[in-house]
């Protein structure tokens, strides 16, 4: 790659130590990104890479996984830097060699989430937007949890898929669901540091079995829109969630406002990806709806 030099100067000014990789490949790329590892035989770093005009997301990136890790809860990617090399922007983490996802690591892993949800604010937000995907999140801070999912999260993505052309039923019940769906927060939610796109993509077990949590889109919120992500694509296995509420126990309703908080994803998703999702995020608005009656 044309630019490694510079991401190698660019890491040995900030570590501090020279860095003169001898070795790097390519790495799995995930759903957005580029990757690589870079190595000088001694030190391991992970880079992901996009155009420059992206520097904002990694910034946002960097940000994320240095709220996380200052928790000291469960292992993140101790982040370095971010920058522009050529036109490509670029992040430089911490590179962890990562396994599948093993039963002892599932249940620390619960237990840590738990423990990383324990740090919380006074307002639900964060001091940036992000992006979720590649679709930007705003943060704006609001000391209500109900203007805040209101406003930043479904009347946001709601508004996008009317400019996406899903102006009809979808856009109508939505519109309803907006003005309804505080009936089903009655559980007095404290802001917690989120990871935000907690799904199982992005949860992995370190060689020496520690789970891993990477690629955030934090902010601080009702820490049952981590667990709900959880759930939305396969599930974490049992003695995650037990180890979890071991830990915090969760409050009654969770069960349902788990599809109102999944629903931001899938009205993202929609977006993202397009209609393939419409049927989904329709029915997840009516089984709200009737769940409030
Ligand atoms: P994207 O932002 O493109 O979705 P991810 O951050 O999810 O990329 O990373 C892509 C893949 O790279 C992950 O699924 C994971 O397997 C691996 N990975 C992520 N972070 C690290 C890291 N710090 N060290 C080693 N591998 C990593």
């Amino acid at each position: 790659m044309k630019h490694l030099k510079q991401i190698a100067a660019r890491i040995s000014e900030v570590s501090g130590k020279p860095f003169e990789p001898h070795s790097n490949r390519s790495v799995g790329g995930g759903c957005i990104n580029s990757a690589l590892l870079l190595s000088d035989g001694t030190t391991r770093w992970f880079i992901k890479l996009n155009r420059a005009e992206l520097l904002d997301m990694f910034d946002a990136e960097l940000d994320g996984l240095a709220a996380m890790a200052e928790t000291e809860s469960i292992r993140v990617p101790i982040p370095l830097c971010t920058g522009i090399a050529g036109e490509q922007s670029f992040i430089v983490m911490e590179y962890i060699a990562l396994g599948s996802q093993r039963s002892s690591s599932v249940a620390a892993a619960g237990e840590q989430l738990a423990a990383m949800h324990q740090a919380t604010a006074e307002r639900f937000g964060w001091h940036r937007d992000n992006t979720i995907g590649s679709t930007p999140q705003r943060n704006a801070w609001q000391s209500s949890w109900i203007a805040f999912w209101r406003s930043e999260r479904l009347g946001f993505q709601l508004d996008l898929a009317r400019r996406n052309g899903y102006g009809g039923q979808l856009a109508r019940r939505g519109e309803r669901l907006l003005q309804e769906f505080p009936a089903l927060i009655d559980h007095d939610p404290t802001p917690s540091l989120l990871h935000g796109d907690l799904w199982g993509g992005n949860f992995s077990t370190a060689e020496d079995g520690s789970p891993v949590i990477f690629d955030p889109a934090c902010y601080l919120g009702d820490r049952e829109a981590d667990l709900a992500m959880t759930e939305l694509f396969g599930g974490f296995g049992a003695d995650f969630y037990s180890a979890y509420r071991a830990a915090w126990p969760l409050a009654q309703g969770y069960g349902t406002r788990k599809t109102l908080y999944n629903l931001y994803h899938i009205l993202n998703h929609l977006n993202l990806f397009g209609s393939g999702y419409l049927g989904q995020a329709e029915s997840m608005i009516e089984r709200l709806l009737a769940e409030i009656g």
